[in-house]
């Protein structure tokens, strides 16, 4: 799982971040400016201290709070989406990293966008799907070292930075590090 690509697959297959798209980024926007002008209304009406909600101001915050509610049906359809498509391909198991402890967790510039992704809705979903098909999931233990290993010679790269997009390895191997990540997960081995 990552943030430009909210699901990359052992068998190339990407699901893109839909947070990404123009969609979701023009709701976004529109959020904001909404958001802005509802604050300079307050400002403008305060009577004394006190604010005063007008009707202006309850219609904005009515159309604030659907705009929200797209976005989640937006985010949610898209999960629901990806993750029936995964379970579609019927695999006999499905490997995940452990999110909690996931390298991008650690980033505070990520945590947001790892928010809005719903890597936690994700899983969820994941769980009980493959559960109803007979599919069997694992996560893989928090000290798998999915993103530095070499999916080619098994060499441990220690330095790898998490702003190295490509994995290059001395064995020759030039990879994508998410597709790198995911196919040593699909050969991940319970301990
Ligand atoms: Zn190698």
């Amino acid at each position: 799982m990552g943030i430009k690509g909210l699901a990359i697959c052992s068998d190339n297959k990407v699901y893109k971040n839909i947070n990404k798209t123009y969609i979701v980024r023009k709701i976004e926007k529109k959020i904001h400016r909404l958001q802005r002008q509802v604050s300079r209304k307050y400002e403008n009406n305060k009577k004394g201290k006190e604010y005063v909600k007008t009707s202006n101001i309850i219609k904005l915050e009515k159309q604030i709070q659907l705009m929200h509610r797209r976005l989640a049906n937006i985010r949610n359809n898209y999960l629901h989406k990806t993750t029936t498509s995964i379970v579609k391909t019927k695999p006999y198991r499905v490997v995940i990293e452990d999110l909690a402890v996931s390298n991008m967790m650690k980033n505070k510039h990520l945590s947001k966008a790892i928010a809005k992704q719903g890597f936690y809705e994700f899983r969820r979903q994941l769980e009980y799907k493959c559960k109803f098909r007979g599919i069997e999931l694992v996560i893989a233990d928090r000290w798998y070292p999915s993103s530095k290993t070499c999916s080619q010679c098994g060499e441990i790269k220690k330095d790898l930075k998490l702003k190295d997009r490509l994995y290059n390895c001395k064995c020759g191997l030039s990879i994508d590090r998410d597709l790198n990540a995911s196919i040593n997960l699909s050969k991940y081995k319970l301990a």
